[in-house]
């Protein structure tokens, strides 16, 4: 009698146990979903245009953003790459790329042979400070031929993209003895690039998120303004 009554019994505390652990997991559970779109969205994030003059293919671009985003992700920060050869795009968008080289909306252009003919000192890259940065993408095939690694081709046009936009952002001497903002890259910075070793530096980082922050700041206020324009233009079909 004892045993089945306090087994009863302790089947109700368990019971009741189970349920207040359940519906406590439960609340954690929505608590920590409801945070997660905000943590998510609390980086700042900087729209950098893209013009892929060179036609580089869209495999080996995507992979390129992904590893210079990768890189600049250690600041905290975010880049939304918007294509801006690209056919179908929003009206927004395509009112953004045709605002004309600014240094609140940073941009990127990639060149191939013919194009970078005219730019006799372009190595992989260079940047005009704040505003532009040029690639030349057959530089970099040529670099990823001689290594005998096709696959290199996305990873240093990351690091390319990436190191060009730290001079955008960080400003002029911005070169550093050490990571990725070394000036000159040979066998070794390569192998630390393919290594995904090539980093900006703590220092850098926190410089990169401040002014990455700022700029979010003024893109958003160009995009409040652009946005009544395009939905009217939407509205009455023009
Ligand atoms: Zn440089």
């Amino acid at each position: 009698m004892i045993e089945p009554s306090g087994s009863s019994r302790q089947n109700q505390v368990s019971f009741s146990t189970r349920f207040v652990c359940y519906f406590a997991l439960v609340v954690l559970t929505c608590f920590v979903a409801s945070l997660e779109p905000a943590c998510a969205d609390s980086s700042p994030a900087l729209t950098v245009r893209v013009y892929n003059y060179a036609r580089t293919p869209q495999g080996i671009l995507v992979s390129a953003e992904r590893e210079a985003n990768r890189l600049l992700n250690n600041s905290g920060s975010r880049i939304i790459w918007l294509d801006c050869l690209q056919i179908a795009f929003s009206p927004s968008d395509k009112m953004l790329c045709d605002s004309g080289w600014s240094a609140d909306l940073p941009s990127v252009r990639i060149l191939s042979a013919g194009a970078s003919r005219q730019f006799q000192d372009l190595d992989y890259g260079f940047a005009a400070i704040p505003v532009l940065v040029t690639i030349s993408y057959d530089r970099i095939l040529v670099r990823a031929a001689r290594d005998d690694s096709p696959a290199e081709a996305s990873t240093l046009l990351g690091c390319v993209i990436a190191h060009e936009l730290g001079h955008l952002l960080l400003g002029r001497d911005s070169h550093a003895p050490a990571g990725i903002m070394q000036p000159i890259w040979g066998r070794e910075q390569v192998r630390q690039a393919n290594m995904g070793s090539l980093q900006f530096t703590p220092q850098q980082s926190d410089l990169l998120h401040k002014k990455i922050g700022l700029l979010a700041t003024r893109q958003e206020v160009i995009v409040a303004k652009i946005s009544p324009i395009t939905s009217t233009k939407a509205s009455t079909g023009l």
